[in-house]
Formats: C-alpha cells, structure tokens, sequence
C-alpha cells in the first residue's frame, strides 16, 4: 500500500526543456494553436489560436493590463487603429529606415540606403545588379563616406523590407497607401495630447496597450516565435527629463517580476543590454528580457530609452505643438522623455507554454503535464463524472451548473473516456483542479465517500481529497 502509493507520486525527471517539435504537436493535439489556413495547405508561417489557446492569451492579456494599467494610478490605456496616417511612418523613421538595402554608419548611427550611395558614384545601372551581400564591400572599397561625420564605418547591408503596404479606399494608387502598424507605439505618441488633455495626466505617466502588429519579417519560423502578424503590448511612459528617478530600472524591476510572478524559471532569463553599435536610431538605452527557448536565447521583452525622439519627431511632421505645459510651474513647457517597456504577446504566450511544459515519471508510465499558473490556466476546473451512468451524470450536470453560477470560473464538463484518460487530458491542458462525481456522492457506494462528498484531485501533486459539495462551493468562491 505504501510503495503503491510512493509509486502513484510523480517525480520530475532531470529533463531538457521540451523539443519545439513536441510543444508544437501538443498544441495541435489539444485545441491551442493551429496551423493558419490549414485545409488549403496553410500560409507560411501564420497560426491560429484555437478555442484553449485564445482562453490563455485572453488570461494573459488580461493578466498584463491588471497589473500594468488598472491597478497603477499612473497609467491609462489606449486603443488606436491599425491603419494610420503614412506621415506616422515618416516621422518615426520605419518609411526611410526600414526598405531596401539598409546600412548603418558605426561611427555615428545615421542610416541610410546603401544602394543609393553607391549610385552617386556608379551610376544606377551598376549598382541595380549588385547582390545585397555586395553592398557593404563595394561601399568600403570605394571609400564612400557617411555623408553625415564622414567616416568609412559601414555595417553589412539589410534588406528590410518590414512594413506591409494597402490600399485604403476604392482606387489603388500611391495617394491611398496606407501601411499596416509595424509596431503599436505609435499610436501612444500621436494621442499624447489628446490622453494629457483629457486625462489631466502629470508627469511621470503611462499609456499601455495591446494590439496587433505586422512586419514582413525577412526570416519568420520557430512557431509563434516570430510571425508577420503579431499582438504587442506595449507601454509608452513618459518623464520630466529633469526627473532624476531611475524610471528605467524600476521598469526592468517590474517586468521581471511580472513574468517570473506568473511562475517563468528564472533560471531560463537573462537579461541583455544592447551593445552601442546596436542600439536603434531612437534608443539611448535598451535591455532585453531573454528566454532560453529551444533554439537559444531570444528576446522576449524590450526596454528602451527613446528619449524625446517620437514627439519630437511628430511635432516637426505633424506642426502640432506636442509640449506638456509643467503644471507647477507657469512658463515650462517641456517634451517629455520615454521609457518604452515593450512585451510581445505571442512570445509570451510561448514562453508559458514551454516553461510550463513538463514530463514526469508515474509509476512506469510518463504524464505530460503543462504547470501553469492557475491565473493563466484556460480551464480552472473540470468536473468529472465517474462514469455515464444517468444519475451520476445528472448529479454532476447540477453541480456544474451550481459551480458556474455562484463562481464565475470557466469548467469544463467531461463525461467521454475512462477516468484516467480524462484526467490525462486535464493535466495536458494545465487544468489545475478535477472533481469526480462518484457513486459515494449520489450513496450508492458508501465505501466511496459520505452522501454530497465529491474527490477533489490536484494537477501537481497528484492528490485526492474527499470534500463535501458545500465545502468546495464555498472554498471556490474564496
Ligand atoms: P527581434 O529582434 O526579435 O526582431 P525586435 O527587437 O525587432 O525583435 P521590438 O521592435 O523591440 O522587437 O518589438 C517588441 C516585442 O515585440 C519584442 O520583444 C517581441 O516580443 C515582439 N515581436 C517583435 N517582432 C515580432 C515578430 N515578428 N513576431 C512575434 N513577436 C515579435
């Protein structure tokens, strides 16, 4: 009895994280991210999240506004459309930085197109059939200099080709191009005053919001990892620049614990701070939380220092006066610096997914188990009928019922397979509580349990408790 009960435990193996491979057909398996177009053969590199995957991207959204929005008293949130005025794209720099054969000056951090660089020397023709691998070589061989400081310091040369272009409107010409959001920070900054205005927001303050964003990533893969369509949630949080508190480590702080809070291994973070050569032409400052996902390192979360970059920018583009007027202080207008915490959504989500990823040794048996925090966990509880005997059915419909109602929790009611599949099943979808009705808690079998007693078994631990319905009711509620 004791050495069965020792062997029914589970033990952690010293395992790897998972392998993409198995995560990716988890996923698949039990309803939490499809393949995007599927039945015609798909669309490289697009997911769709199924009816579970939605439920843990909808935790965890929520989850992230809670924490960063509403329970701040220095922070608003925002919604902004997707399609934008093109001039948006100008001012901030992705209409001239991000196209075409990109090069970045070393010495001073000035971009520009190194194809038409070497067209002031060579002529168009010549340079129309170099390959992009050739650019950054002719440049340095034929000493062509930044023409803002002058130097020879010539990075290798990117094709971006990031943003997506439509059409807006019935005709398809350049006068109605518009561009698909590449990242949602923009629309913070063009609804800065709007936000001050009508807000009455003082410094130092937040915006946050969530949305989708698209880049034409030159190389998408590793599943949701990185896609041409993607949700960001992103925080804009602007600061006297007079302010000498240190906003930016405190964001670190904050994020930190946000994710290892939600119960992410610290052990698999690490923190990264870009190297100057590597900063964005925005940033004075950035740091990025890295995950150790299957293939490596890579970033989950960016912390940038954008200065006063974005609103200056917008003022000199859109001639609006963008400056915050110092309410303490007749006289002082100032443009507020920004500390830009930026998390995308979906590599969140595949974060949880891989660390929560988990295969244990029961008995001879392995059970996959993913170990999610139970504020993110798609389904809180499920509620198992032993077998699909009527009365044992009907008796645990009502309890279902009785659950939802007086709860709000999201259960799941599961009668097909025998009970121990079920309880697979739940474990494989983070499901951290299973109820089994039995024939103890209709009085049928009095070895089973006293009348209106149901078994209460935990993900983890594997433990089963007899509890009364009204016991388990009420601890729920709490
Ligand atoms: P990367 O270096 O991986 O391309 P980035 O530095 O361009 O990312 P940011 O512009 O800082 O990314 O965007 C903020 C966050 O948005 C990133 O930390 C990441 O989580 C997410 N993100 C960016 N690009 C993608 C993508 N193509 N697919 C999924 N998420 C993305």
């Amino acid at each position: 009895m004791v050495l069965f009960f020792f062997l029914s435990l589970p033990y952690t193996l010293p395992m790897p994280a998972p392998t993409l491979d198995a995560l990716v057909s988890l996923c698949k398996r039990r309803g939490f991210i499809f393949p995007g177009s599927e039945i015609y053969g798909g669309l490289a590199n697009t997911w769709d999240y199924g009816p579970l995957g939605v439920e843990l991207k909808n935790r965890v959204k929520q989850l992230w506004w809670k924490t960063f929005v509403r329970e701040r008293a220095d922070m608003v949130g925002l919604d902004a459309s997707i399609l934008m005025n093109p001039k948006v794209w100008e001012a901030s720099g992705h209409v001239g930085s991000f196209t075409d054969p990109l090069v970045d000056c070393k010495n001073c951090k000035q971009r520009f197109r190194g194809d038409k660089l070497l067209e002031e020397k060579l002529g168009v023709e010549a340079v129309s059939v170099l390959k992009l691998e050739q650019v950054q070589p002719m440049l340095v061989a034929e000493k062509i200099p930044c023409p803002s400081c002058g130097k020879v310091a010539w990075t290798e040369a990117k094709k971006f080709n990031l943003m997506f272009k439509t059409h807006q409107g019935v005709v398809e010409e350049d006068a109605a191009l518009v561009y698909m959001r590449p990242e949602t920070a923009q629309g913070i900054f063009v609804n800065f005053k709007n936000v001050v205005d009508t807000m009455r927001m003082r410094l130092p303050f937040g915006v946050g919001q969530i949305g989708k964003a698209f880049r034409n990533e030159i190389t998408p893969g590793n599943f949701t990892f990185r896609t041409r369509e993607f949700e960001q949630m992103e925080i804009e949080y602007f600061i006297d620049p007079e302010d000498k508190t240190d906003h930016f480590g405190a964001w670190q702080k904050a994020v930190w614990e946000w994710y290892t809070g939600l119960g992410i291994d610290p052990k698999r973070l690490r923190i990264r701070e870009h190297g100057k050569d590597e900063l964005s032409h925005y940033s004075s400052k950035t740091i990025d939380i890295e995950y150790n996902f299957p293939w490596g390192f890579g970033e989950l979360f960016g912390l940038a220092n954008r200065g006063d970059f974005d609103l200056s920018q917008h003022e000199k583009f859109s001639g609006q006066e963008l400056r915050y007027a110092d309410p303490d202080h007749e006289q002082r207008k100032i443009l507020p610096h920004v500390i830009e915490p930026s998390f995308g959504c979906d590599r969140t989500v595949l974060t949880l997914l891989l660390d929560a990823y988990t295969e244990e040794k029961v008995g001879d048996d392995t059970r996959v188990v993913l170990k999610f925090d139970p504020r993110i966990a798609p389904i809180d509880l499920a509620i198992l009928p032993l077998s699909k005997k009527e009365h044992l059915t009907a008796k645990a419909q009502e309890l279902y019922k009785k659950i939802v109602q007086e709860t709000g929790l999201t259960v799941d009611f599961d009668v097909s397979g025998s009970i121990g599949k079920r309880y697979r099943r739940h474990d494989e979808i983070g499901t951290p509580k299973c109820i089994t009705v039995d024939f103890g808690t209709i009085g049928e079998d009095a070895a089973q349990g006293e009348l209106d007693t149901v078994t209460i078994r935990d993900r983890d631990t594997l433990k089963q408790e007899r509890v009364t319905i009204s016991a388990l009711v009420s601890a729920l509620k709490r």
